[in-house]
């Protein structure tokens, strides 16, 4: 686990994986786990997303999208690594859940795991859990699961 560390940008690398971009290195893993928002648009692609992808993930809802008339503690559809830029007009509900984020994107190493992609209960603790098992056991089916290279951290910084 790496705290303070935000993921910039996930790429499939020249090993058939997928390398992952942060302040600190890049990690290189057979699967991620994309425990984030989909609408989050801090994380970069490139191109590799399909379009059918990109605009469901750019326009499903984040729980919280809702306009409060008073903040008393925090505004958390503000918060940098919990909302997406987008979030206030992120209103189509019907997209949590959608039947794209069941299935592993990128020759089926990146698997979607945060509440909104969660079938029931999406946007409670409840789906979080749910999608994160989900994606654990979609990882864990995979033939050669968890061998030595599913994660390597190269030392180099960019
Ligand atoms: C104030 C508040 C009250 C709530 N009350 C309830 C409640 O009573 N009952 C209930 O069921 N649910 C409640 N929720 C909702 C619940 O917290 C969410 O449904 C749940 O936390 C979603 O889990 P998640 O794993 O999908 O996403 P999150 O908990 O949002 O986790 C995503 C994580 O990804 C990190 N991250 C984002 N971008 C990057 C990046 N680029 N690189 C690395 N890390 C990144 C974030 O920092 C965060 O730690 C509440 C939420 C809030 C904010």
């Amino acid at each position: 686990m790496r705290l303070n560390t935000p993921v910039s940008a996930i790429r499939l690398d020249a090993q058939g994986g997928l390398a992952v971009l942060a302040p600190a290195g890049t990690l290189h893993a057979e699967h991620v786990i994309l425990a984030v928002p989909p609408a989050m648009d801090r994380i970069d692609f490139g191109d590799m997303l399909s379009s059918d992808l990109v605009r469901l993930a750019r326009a499903t809802p984040v729980w919280m999208g809702a306009d409060p008339d008073v903040l008393h503690v925090q505004n958390w559809s503000a918060e940098q690594w919990t909302s997406p830029s987008t979030v206030q007009h992120l209103a189509d509900y019907s997209l949590l859940g959608h039947i794209l984020y069941q299935r592993p994107a990128l020759d089926g190493r990146l698997h979607w795991a945060s509440t909104e992609t969660a079938v029931d209960h999406a946007g409670h603790i409840e789906g979080a859990l749910a999608a994160g098992k989900r994606a654990a056991h979609a990882v864990l089916a995979t033939p050669g699961a968890l061998n030595s290279r599913s994660v390597t951290t190269p030392t180099t910084s960019r």
